[in-house]
């Protein structure tokens, strides 16, 4: 994608990551059905990983798969899915052994999103969009040859979809159209149409959006590389998730501090919006202070928050109150 310019959609979940997730642990078989399609433009994938009793604990998943002869029974619920309205398959994390610790009894499948056991809803949020949805799913079945990876197996293909999530510039496989220097959502250009760009601080303020700009670029390239080359464990992708979090939602201030009174007027397009859904970027593929979690027990192996679910059988650890039945 170097060098063009695409619909974002067609990137970001489809190609990474979840085709990287289909490169790095898919069949044969798998690949060649869904990566050309994938190219493409003729799937679009969806991510069905959170789910209403939270999202930072994706170990903690319910939705549960249960072996029918060829087939998996899938039953339980996902949220907060991008655009799974307008989608046509999604990598679904499940539970498939209740009988180990949480992450030992996970399972990655593959399923078509619009089919009978599968009801998509879209939830409007306070701004109007529609775009997230909620998904139910009744003895939805998926054949074991839509499985991606070893039945229970799930964390590992989970982790490092969670890694391909938080390293996009730097995919091994997908490449990211460079950005132009100054662009119409540059504080540079705002503070220009603005007229601000004598106003005391608005200097600083562009000065610190540039330097925000190149400290992210080169710090996922660093990390890119450092993985790539096992110099680093690939659990440092929380580190780049946790700058891209703090800096986007940094950026999203500036924007509205540089356009000063002027940010909602209508030649301004959405700085007003962006400025107030800000902090989505710290939340979106694993909050920051999950990625805090990350980074200060298996990057820098600092003492692990004490776990009430750590070496139980999932099917005792109490949730909500209850243990399951
Ligand atoms: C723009 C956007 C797009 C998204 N797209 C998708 C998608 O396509 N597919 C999908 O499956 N999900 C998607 N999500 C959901 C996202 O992954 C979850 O919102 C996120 O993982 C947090 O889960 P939660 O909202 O359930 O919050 P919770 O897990 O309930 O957490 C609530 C708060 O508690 C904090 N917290 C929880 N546990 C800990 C802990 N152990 N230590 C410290 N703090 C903790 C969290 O950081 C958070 O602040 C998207 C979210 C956004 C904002």
């Amino acid at each position: 994608m170097a060098g063009f310019e695409y619909p974002s959609r067609c990137q970001v979940p489809t190609l990474s990551p979840c085709a990287a997730v289909l490169l790095d642990f898919g069949t044969e078989e798998q690949k060649r059905t869904h990566i050309p399609a994938m190219l493409r433009g003729a799937e679009i994938w969806m991510q069905f990983l959170s789910e209403p009793s939270g999202g930072s604990d994706v170990a903690g998943a319910v939705t549960t798969a249960v072996r029918d002869g060829d087939d998996w029974v899938l039953n339980g619920a996902k949220i907060w899915t991008t655009g799974a309205w307008y989608s046509d398959w999604a990598l679904c994390l499940a539970r498939t052994n209740w009988d180990v610790p949480k992450h030992r009894g996970l399972t990655v499948f593959i399923l078509p999103i619009h089919q009978p056991g599968i009801e998509v809803h879209q939830i409007e949020m306070l701004n109007g969009a529609r775009e997230f949805c909620q998904e139910f799913l009744t003895d939805v079945r998926v054949p074991d040859s839509d499985r991606i990876g070893e039945v229970d197996g799930g964390w590992t293909v989970g982790t490092r979809w969670m890694s391909h999530e938080r390293l996009l510039a730097e995919s091994p496989y997908v490449t990211v159209p460079a950005k132009p220097a100054i662009s119409d959502r540059s504080p540079v250009e705002i503070a220009c149409r603005a007229g601000t760009v004598d106003e005391p601080g608005v200097r600083d303020l562009i000065g610190e959006d540039r330097m925000l700009d190149i400290v992210g670029s080169a710090l996922q390239r660093r990390l890119g590389t450092g993985m790539a080359s096992g110099r680093i464990p690939e659990q440092s992708a929380a580190i780049g998730r946790l700058f891209r979090g703090i800096a986007e939602s940094r950026r999203a201030t500036i924007e509205f501090e540089v356009a000063g009174d002027a940010v909602w007027d209508e030649e301004f397009g959405d700085a007003g919006d962006v400025f107030l859904m800000r902090q989505v970027s710290c939340i979106g593929g694993g909050t920051t202070e999950m990625a805090r979690n990350v980074i200060s027990e298996r990057v820098l192996g600092m003492p692990r928050e004490a776990r009430s679910d750590h070496n139980v059988p999932f099917r005792e650890v109490p949730r909500g109150g209850r243990r399951s039945s």
